[in-house]
């Protein structure tokens, strides 16, 4: 019997794991990977310093390959946005070394590991969540933090009365394919990602190129799970990797998987259960990036735990400070990444010219994009006559949706700031976002399925 079982060793798993057992609690940490793969995900790998201040864990030299000092972004006619992150660098990560780092530091501080044991669900009594059936046994805890990630075999097993979300729909998914390349010439900027949208080829999400040393690329590209999707491997190879960047280059890793881009559950507890990382949907859902978001909302979910348990309590009332956390203060990530989510739903609506207008005409300007994606305020830069030119070019519709967009982004981040300080308000609030996202949906309909 455990204080607290966190299932899934991950960033967000191993980050939990680590925060209880400083804490001195008896933590078992289990995944199904064998211990030396564990952190070992196909991503692209980049990684903002503002989730690691938010952290506080010193992240050594060896498990990052490079420093990113800003974004370039490319729109479909080639019009160029660059972007620097002097503010909010970036770094590249060597995944797995990252990962086992976060998994040494977990062990270190008297975490018990159980590698290779493949989680089914999750053991209800009672109404409580009690610890995970796992392929060779039941694992106890007073409290299990679900960090298993996107397809969790612990959340969509809850049962309803729980009070949280079981299911993520595919609309709401990226599937993503990347590569680690191995290219001929040395990189022009490897400071820069490099960013590619054009939704009539990469439907809903993107092109990423992202250097990671002066030979090696991640390249990758991630589309919107809707009707006809086309596979992102071979979209990548007949577009993407024939740039001359790739002539004569060698993959080193491949493989493809899906990332949550929907807006965080609307409630990430229940009784004797807590949810993050991806598990949770905390995923930016306009970059697809999620690797800071688990690590947070790990250290964030079991100082909660711990300080529940300290009271002897486990219900869902006593770890409702975690979902305030996340939604009723100014940079928690659940507000910050619900606004960001109608952001993402109306850009996976625009077409290529849209986009083509939207950057040429620098509607958002490129300094306001990191005010957009840190703190999910967007703002609009419309000068006097805009009006009369977009109607002159026949993209007034455009300019009409996004002053649309700004003020629904505005009216959800009130709504999260208001979040119920109880589980009590809970259904009602639920009932008024659900329905902000259902208007918002028949508004902005994915291009790729007009
Ligand atoms: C192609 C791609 C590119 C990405 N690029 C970036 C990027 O550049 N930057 C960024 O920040 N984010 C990126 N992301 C997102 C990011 O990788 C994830 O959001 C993040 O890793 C989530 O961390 P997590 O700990 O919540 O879950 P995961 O990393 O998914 O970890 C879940 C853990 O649970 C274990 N597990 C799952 N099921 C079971 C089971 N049944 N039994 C036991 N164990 C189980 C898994 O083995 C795994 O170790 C990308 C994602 C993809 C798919």
């Amino acid at each position: 019997m455990y204080d607290i079982v966190v299932a899934g060793a991950g960033s967000a798993g191993c980050v939990a794991a680590y925060t209880a057992a400083k804490r001195g609690f008896k933590v078992c940490l289990i995944d199904a990977k064998p211990k030396e793969k564990i952190g070992n995900k196909i991503c692209g790998n980049a990684l903002a310093y503002h989730h690691l201040e938010k952290i506080n864990l010193p992240i050594p030299e060896k498990v990052k390959t490079n420093e990113i000092e800003g974004i370039i972004i490319y729109s479909p006619s080639g019009h160029k946005w660059e972007v620097h992150t002097k503010r909010h660098k970036g770094i590249m990560l060597d995944r797995l070394a990252f990962g086992q780092y976060l998994l040494k530091t977990a062990i270190e501080n008297g975490v018990e590991l159980r590698d290779k044991s493949v989680i089914n669900g999750p053991i209800i009594k009672n109404g409580f969540v009690r610890g995970v059936a796992t392929i060779s046994g039941k694992i106890y805890g007073d409290v299990v933090i679900d960090a298993t990630g996107l397809k969790s075999p612990v959340r969509s097993n809850l049962p309803k009365n729980l009070g949280i979300e079981t299911e993520i729909e595919d609309k709401d998914v990226n599937f993503a394919y990347r590569e680690i390349r191995k290219v001929k010439n040395r990189l022009g900027n490897e400071k820069f990602c490099e960013i590619y949208l054009e939704p009539s080829k990469f439907p809903g999400g993107y092109v990423w190129i992202f250097p990671q040393g002066k030979r090696i690329v991640n390249v990758g590209l991630g589309v919107q799970k809707v009707k006809g999707y086309p596979h992102p491997k071979e979209r990548l190879y007949s577009t993407m990797l024939k740039m001359e960047l790739f002539n004569g280059s060698k993959a080193i890793e491949k493989g493809g998987m899906d990332v949550s881009t929907r807006r965080p559950l609307p409630s990430l507890v229940g009784n004797g259960i807590l949810i993050v990382g991806e598990a949770g949907s905390f995923v930016d859902p306009v970059t697809g990036g999620g690797n800071g978001q688990a690590m947070v909302t790990g250290k964030l979910a079991a100082n909660v735990a711990c300080n529940a348990l300290e009271n002897g309590k486990k219900d869902r009332e006593s770890l409702w400070t975690y979902n305030l956390a996340l939604y009723k203060q100014e940079d928690g990530y659940g507000q910050k990444y619900t606004v960001l989510d109608a952001f993402r739903i109306f850009l996976q609506s625009i077409t290529p010219k849209d986009i083509d207008y939207g950057m040429q005409h620098e509607i958002i300007k490129e300094r306001d994009l990191i005010t957009l994606t840190t703190q999910g305020e967007l703002k609009l830069n419309i000068r006097e006559g805009v009006e009369r030119f977009f109607r002159g070019i026949g993209r007034l519709s455009l300019l009409k949706n996004l002053v649309y967009l700004k003020s629904v982004m505005e009216e959800i981040r009130n709504h999260c700031l208001n979040y119920p300080e109880s589980p009590d308000g809970f259904d009602e609030w639920k009932k008024k976002i659900d329905a902000m996202f259902l208007e918002l949906e028949k508004r902005f309909v994915p291009y790729s399925s007009k």
